[in-house]
């Protein structure tokens, strides 16, 4: 089943700087798809069409068969609502515990300004909790953000993201400020997630051999195409 559909989408940033070019491509429910490529090859720019964090210059994103793009206010926050999305800076609120900074997930649209205005339920603590115990980092729920290692902090944005209990998670270079260990941690545990809650998960990498190794289908991104989709088996040295 199509989950996520992109028709001929181009955006050029009001720079003028062009960033993706005729993009068309389909993800369906369940894959685990990896978009790779260099530094400004467009992948972020791809990644937040798909939230409409980014609105594309022509062309469209149809999200669950609805069209995204055009989408505004209630209509949208209801889409966004079904899509996770985890960054490469975590964006969690530093000086707040890592339980509130989940429960922060269940207001849907993550940004810098998500505060302490939610009221949560109960459930919801219990939820978030379970999230925590999840990713292994139950012991650390009533400590403030920035205590914890990097790895630890994605793991934190991973759970903000499920909170929503999301159809889609975007993850836009989730590991690019991680080391080694903490990398291979994060990207077992969305596998993992993607794989039990029967979700999506679109992420951006600049590696190729996690790519091969977490994938189940990789897309190639350079100079705002697509040079490259098939799984890992298929993507051989020379692309
Ligand atoms: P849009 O066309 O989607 O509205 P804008 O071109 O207005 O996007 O840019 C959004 C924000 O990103 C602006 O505040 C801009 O200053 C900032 N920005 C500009 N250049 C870059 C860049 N190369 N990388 C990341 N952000 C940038
Ligand atoms: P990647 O994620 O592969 O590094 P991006 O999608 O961030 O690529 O960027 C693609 C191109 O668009 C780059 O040239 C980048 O500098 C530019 N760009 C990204 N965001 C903005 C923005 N908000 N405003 C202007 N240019 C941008």
């Amino acid at each position: 089943m199509t989950l996520v559909e992109i028709k001929n989408v181009s955006k050029e940033y009001k720079t003028g700087q062009k960033a993706l070019n005729d993009i068309s491509l389909s993800i369906n429910k369940g894959e685990f798809v990896v978009v790779i490529g260099p530094s400004g090859a467009g992948k972020s720019t791809l990644i937040r069409v798909i939230n409409q964090l980014v609105s594309p210059s022509s062309g469209a994103v149809l999200f669950q068969q609805q069209n995204i793009t055009t989408a505004k206010g209630k209509k949208l926050r209801k889409l966004r609502s079904h899509i996770g999305m985890i960054f490469q800076h975590y964006n969690l609120v530093e000086r707040t515990n890592v339980l509130k900074n989940v429960l922060h997930g269940k207001l849907g649209q993550v940004s810098f300004f998500t505060s302490a205005f939610g009221r949560y339920t109960q459930e919801d603590r219990q939820i978030a909790m379970e999230l925590l115990a999840q990713v292994g980092l139950l012991d650390q729920a009533y400590k403030r953000a920035d205590e914890l290692s990097g790895g630890q902090m994605q793991r934190v944005g991973i759970c903000r993201a499920l909170m929503q209990n999301p159809a889609l998670i975007l993850a836009d270079e989730p590991i690019a400020s991680l080391d080694p260990k903490s990398s291979e941690i994060v990207m077992t545990q969305l596998k993992e997630i993607t794989e039990s809650r029967n979700m999506t998960t679109i992420v951006n990498l600049h590696q190729v051999d996690i790519a091969k190794k977490y994938a189940t289908r990789i897309i190639g991104v350079k100079k705002g195409e697509i040079v490259f989709d098939g799984t890992p088996a298929e993507l051989t040295e020379e692309k």
